[in-house]
């Protein structure tokens, strides 16, 4: 009935926007996550049933299954994904473990074998599982919630549950790709999936999630809030007892801003820019499909998230300044790159984080216009690059995330000096061309996992120009910067 459910909502829903073929494709062969969770705020724990049905459509067959489980980083102090000297920061109260507790795995209804590492649970298959084949695993397990200010963890206003649950790793042409929950840039790389997520929670807290909101069902004390997706590469939500609301329409999304009792005004305020990114973006590079998004204030200290339908922003921008209009852009242009254009963000960060502040950019010059573009363009990414390339050598912005030092050479590297050689490449194209390639980097790789090849391969095809030499040039020098951008 659930599944039925979400197909007819799906089709409703990308009939009238994406292109229907690719949709379908996913439709019948993505993963589907149903999961039931009863949230104890009081304990920090949740409780869950997760079922996944997973359909074989690769050539290969399989013996076994592999799924992160990213709450294991937070087992211990020396484990967590957060450098050593921001552990206040990110721990105001202290240390204290989150982990995810596995009590059962079933496939078919079977008991299954499993073992976990660290943050990999492989689970063994008593029969190999044969291409086209479909099969249904179930999950029993409980998560404590660390109390960290992260992308998984609790502050004093909300309960950030991002990468909670056990996640299919992906298989492609390299195999499994079981990467650990690097401390360094997003370390993550999924496909996209079908999800329905019911959420019991004490009925004073407001939820925000990945999807759509559905149903929202009160017996007593407690409320059940029912989450439905379209293709998306992961489910996140957000608790909060001091949530206020407030939510607006733009072209065929509704948009909700989630923010603290008593910020009203600044509540407002990112409602208005994620309103004007999304109605932006679809402009410049294709429709955003899904019903719902929502840009939540978090007890987050790094500044702001990405996940699909959702983005969680740091409660401490929603106040004077620039920065919250700033960071809700830039999480609102990963609707689009790593979002709906997904790829592997271990391997190849630059792919999204360069794209989304070249997106950025072009926001702020298709609001404000191009001297102010360029002012934004100088004062966070030029300038910021530029003073970095005179204390240190900058490394190549290609780099598996395991060889960046730190947030400052990650930073450097894939947002600012990324960036640049997207400014750099559009002063050599011309804006119209990168934009028609973006427009057809979007369309040719909707809900798949992109490479920086397929990005070439727009732009040479827009272009009729082999870029080829000049990307991988840029993305793998190490010497010191010559831009005319
Ligand atoms: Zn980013």
């Amino acid at each position: 009935m659930a599944v039925v459910l979400i197909l007819s909502f799906f089709i409703k829903d990308f009939s009238r926007k994406a292109p229907m073929r690719t949709a379908e494709k996913f439709v019948k062969t993505c993963p589907r996550y149903k999961i039931d969770v009863v949230f104890y705020p009081e304990t920090k724990r949740i409780t869950a049933l997760q079922e996944v049905t997973i359909v074989n459509d690769k050539t290969d067959s399989f013996q076994e299954l592999y799924f992160h489980l990213y709450p294991n980083a937070f087992k211990t102090s020396d484990t967590v994904p957060f450098p050593r000297e921001e552990m206040n920061r990110a721990y105001p109260e202290g240390f204290a473990p989150g982990y995810i507790n596995i009590k059962e795995v079933l496939v078919k209804s079977e008991r299954a074998d499993y073992e976990i590492e660290d943050t990999i649970l492989k689970v063994s298959l008593k029969r190999p599982f044969k291409p086209k084949e479909k099969l249904t695993l179930t999950f029993e397990y409980d998560v404590q919630i660390p109390p960290s200010c992260g992308r998984f963890g609790h502050g004093k206003n909300t309960f950030n549950i991002a990468n909670w649950y056990p996640i299919l790793a992906v298989y492609d042409e390299k195999g499994w790709h079981t990467e650990p929950y690097y401390s360094v840039g997003d370390p993550f790389y999924s496909e996209v999936g079908l999800y329905q997520v019911n959420i019991k929670a004490p009925k004073q807290y407001t939820i925000a999630a990945s999807g759509s909101l559905k149903e929202k069902v009160e017996q007593g004390d407690v409320v059940t809030w029912s989450f439905t997706t379209g293709l998306v590469r992961d489910f996140a939500w957000i608790a909060s007892a001091n949530f206020e609301t407030v939510e607006a329409n733009v072209e065929n999304t509704k948009v909700t801003s989630y923010y603290m009792k008593g910020k009203g005004e600044y509540g407002q305020k990112a409602l208005e820019f994620a309103k004007k990114a999304i109605s932006c973006f679809n402009e410049y590079f294709g429709d955003y499909p899904y019903d719902d998004y929502s840009v939540v204030a978090a007890d987050f200290y790094i500044g702001g998230m990405e996940y699909p339908n959702l983005v969680m922003i740091g409660d401490e921008f929603y106040g004077p300044g620039d920065f919250l209009e700033y960071v809700v852009v830039h999480e609102t242009a990963h609707q689009w790159w790593y979002g709906l254009v997904g790829n592997n963000q271990i391997e190849e960060a630059w792919l999204d984080e360069a794209l989304t502040e070249y997106s950025t950019l072009l926001y702020y010059e298709h609001y404000y216009g191009k001297r102010a573009g360029r002012s934004v363009y100088e004062k966070v990414i030029l300038n910021p690059y530029r003073l970095y390339e005179i204390s240190m050598t900058p490394g190549p912005t290609l780099r598996h995330l395991s060889d960046f030092k730190d947030w400052t050479d990650y930073s450097a590297a894939v947002y600012n000096r990324g960036a640049i050689m997207l400014k750099d490449l559009e002063s050599r194209v011309g804006r119209g061309k990168l934009h028609e390639a973006l427009k057809l980097y979007f369309k040719d790789n909707l809900y798949k996992n992109a490479t920086g090849e397929d990005f070439i391969k727009a732009l040479n095809h827009v272009t009729g120009v082999d870029w080829t030499d000049y990307i991988h040039n840029w993305l793998t020098a190490t010497e010191a910067l010559d831009t005319a951008a």
